[in-house]
C-alpha cells in the first residue's frame, strides 16, 4: 500500500510559496507514510494518540508529527516529548495538561488554537471570543512551556461551497486579529482546509493544510 504519489505531486505544483502541507495519515500503514517520506515528505498528521505513538517509535525521527483530533489529556504524556505542533487544542483543560507535560518533557511545545467555525454543534473549539479572550495580554503567560503560533479550524460538513468559504474567511479575520494582540511574528500558522475545501483555504490565506483521503485514498476502516 503506497500514497498516490501523482496526486502528492499535482497537489505540490498548486500550493504558494510558504505552505506546508500535513499529510493525514490515521489510519494508515507505515509503508504509505514510507512512500511518501521516500518523495521526501516530512509533515505527517495523526488524529488518535495511541496511533501517532506507535507510528512515531518506528518510523523515521525527522518526521514532523502533527496531531490534529480529538485529544484526551490523560494521553497528552504519551506525545509531548516529540509531537511538532499540535493543530487541535481546543479547550482550557488541554491547555493546562499540556502545559504540564511540556514542563516535565523539559520543552517548549508549539500549539494552534483550534476555533469552532462550522455550524455543526459537535465540532470542536473554542468560541471566537474565547480566542481573543487568550490572546489578551498575559493570559498566555500562564503556559510558559507553550508557544501559540497561530489557529485551526474545520469547515461544515456542507457541499456548500460559498459556506465552507464564508466560514475559513472568519477565521482568516480572526487569524489576523490574533496577530494584532501577540504580534505577526508569533502568530503564523493558519490551518485549515482539507481534501476535499482546500482550494477555498488556500484562497482565504490559509498556510497548513491538512489533506488525507487524495494522497492515501479512502480510509476503509474509520
Ligand atoms: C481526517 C482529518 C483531515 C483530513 O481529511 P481528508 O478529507 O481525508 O483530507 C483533516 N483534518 C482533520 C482534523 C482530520 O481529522
Amino acid at each position: 500500500m503506497t500514497a498516490n504519489l501523482e496526486a502528492y505531486a499535482e497537489l505540490k505544483a498548486q500550493l504558494p510559496a510558504g505552505t506546508t502541507l500535513v499529510a493525514v495519515s490515521k489510519f494508515q500503514p507505515n509503508e504509505a507514510i514510507e512512500s511518501l517520506y521516500t518523495a521526501g515528505h516530512r509533515d505527517f498528521g495523526e488524529n488518535r494518540v495511541q496511533e501517532l505513538a506507535a507510528k512515531a517509535a518506528v518510523l523515521p525521527k525527522d518526521i514532523r508529527w502533527h496531531m490534529i483530533g480529538r485529544i484526551q489529556t490523560n494521553k497528552i504524556r504519551e506525545f509531548a516529548p516529540f509531537v511538532h505542533l499540535v493543530h487541535s487544542v481546543d479547550r482550557v483543560d488541554v491547555l493546562t495538561v499540556l502545559q504540564k507535560e511540556a514542563l516535565r518533557a523539559g520543552r517548549t511545545i508549539d500549539i494552534l488554537l483550534q476555533v469552532h467555525i462550522a455550524q455543526e454543534e459537535t465540532k470542536a473549539g473554542f468560541s471566537p471570543a474565547e480566542v481573543l479572550g487568550l490572546c489578551a495580554v498575559n493570559v498566555l503567560n500562564e503556559y510558559p512551556n507553550l508557544r501559540v503560533v497561530g489557529l485551526m479550524g474545520m469547515a461544515s460538513l456542507t457541499e456548500d461551497r460559498n459556506q465552507i468559504r464564508s466560514e475559513f474567511a472568519r477565521l482568516a479575520g480572526l487569524y489576523r486579529a490574533a496577530q494584532e494582540q501577540l504580534g505577526v511574528g508569533q502568530i503564523t500558522v493558519l490551518s485549515m482546509g482539507m481534501s476535499g475545501d482546500y482550494d477555498l483555504a488556500l484562497a482565504e490565506g490559509g498556510n497548513h493544510i491538512r489533506v488525507g483521503s487524495l494522497l492515501f485514498g479512502a480510509r476503509s476502516n474509520q
